[in-house]
C-alpha cells in the first residue's frame, strides 16, 4: 500500500470515529414488556418500545410567578403558608418546609385539606438543577388530580423514560403529545383543566374524568380521559371515591420544587 493510500485510510478512518462519536448515544430501552396491555390495546403500560413524543422547545419562561387571577384559590404563593395542605398518610400538618414561597419536596405525601371536583388548576415546579440518577429516578414528582390521579413531574430533558411515565403523562396511560420540557432547575408551568368522573346509581361509571394539560403553555393533552385512578404497573378501576379529591403533591425522593399554585374551581 502506498503511503499516500495508508495515510488516505487514516483520514476515513478517523472521519468515521468523528461521525459515530456525534451520533447520540444507543439509548436502552427503559420500560416493561410484562405489564398488561392499556385499554385500547395498542401499547401495554409503561411500554419501552412505544414511539418517544416529539421535543418541542417552549417560548422563554416568564421572569417570575405568574399572578393567580381575582378569583383563584391560592393553594401555595408568595405570601402564603401551608395551612392549605395537610400530610396525605394521616391529616397531620405538613413536615415539608416552605421557604420565600418555594416549597421542595420533603418526606411523604402531601394533600390540599379541601376537594374538588372541576377545577382549573396552575402548578409550577422546578426539577433540580444538579442532575442525578436516570428515567424515572430524575426529578420524579407528580401533581394527583382528586389524589388518584396523576400528572408527571419529571425531569423530562434529554432523559429517556418510557412515554407515559415522563414529565406531563397522564402516568401509565397516555404520554404528552410532545415534550414540552424546560432544563433542569428552570421554572416550569402546568396548566390543567380538569372535569371529574361521574357515576350513576350505586358505582357505575357515567362519563370517565377528563382533562386538558398545557405544559409550559403547550397542550399537551386534549380533553384526553382518564381509563382510570393512575399506578405503578396497571390502572386501578374508578369508583365513586374518585369522584372528588384533593390535589396532592408526590414524594417520590428527588427534591423537586413547587411554587404558586393556584385553582378556580368551575362547578
Ligand atoms: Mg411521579
Amino acid at each position: 500500500m502506498s503511503t499516500r493510500h495508508r495515510s488516505w485510510l487514516a483520514a476515513q478512518l478517523a472521519l468515521a470515529c468523528a461521525v459515530t462519536a456525534a451520533l447520540p448515544a444507543q439509548q436502552p430501552i427503559v420500560g416493561y414488556d410484562d405489564t398488561p396491555m392499556q385499554p385500547d390495546g395498542k401499547w401495554r403500560i409503561h411500554d419501552g418500545k412505544r414511539p418517544q413524543p416529539r421535543i418541542v422547545a417552549p417560548g422563554a419562561a416568564a421572569p417570575g410567578p405568574a399572578l393567580p387571577p381575582a378569583d383563584a384559590i391560592v393553594l401555595l404563593g408568595a405570601g402564603s403558608d401551608l395551612s392549605a395542605w395537610q400530610m396525605s398518610a394521616d391529616g397531620s400538618p405538613v413536615t415539608w418546609v416552605m421557604k420565600d414561597g418555594v416549597l421542595p419536596t420533603g418526606k411523604g405525601m402531601i394533600r390540599t385539606k379541601a376537594e374538588f371536583t372541576d377545577f382549573q388548576l396552575h402548578v409550577e415546579f422546578a426539577t433540580p438543577s444538579e442532575v442525578k440518577g436516570d428515567s424515572q429516578g430524575r426529578g420524579n414528582s407528580g401533581v394527583f388530580l382528586l389524589g388518584v390521579f396523576e400528572v408527571q413531574v419529571l425531569d423530562s430533558y434529554r432523559n429517556q423514560t418510557y412515554p407515559d411515565g415522563q414529565a406531563a403523562a397522564l402516568y401509565g396511560q397516555h404520554p404528552p403529545l410532545v415534550n414540552a420540557s424546560r432544563p433542569p432547575g428552570e421554572w416550569q408551568t402546568y396548566d390543567i383543566a380538569f372535569t371529574a368522573p361521574r357515576f350513576k346509581e350505586g358505582s357505575t361509571l357515567d362519563k370517565p374524568a377528563i382533562v386538558t394539560v398545557a405544559h409550559n403553555g403547550i397542550v399537551v393533552h386534549n380533553a384526553t380521559a382518564f381509563w382510570g385512578p393512575t399506578a405503578h404497573r396497571k390502572i386501578d378501576p374508578y369508583t365513586p371515591a374518585s369522584a372528588r379529591g384533593p390535589i396532592a403533591l408526590q414524594d417520590h425522593g428527588n427534591p423537586v420544587r413547587y411554587r404558586n399554585i393556584w385553582i378556580r374551581p368551575l362547578s
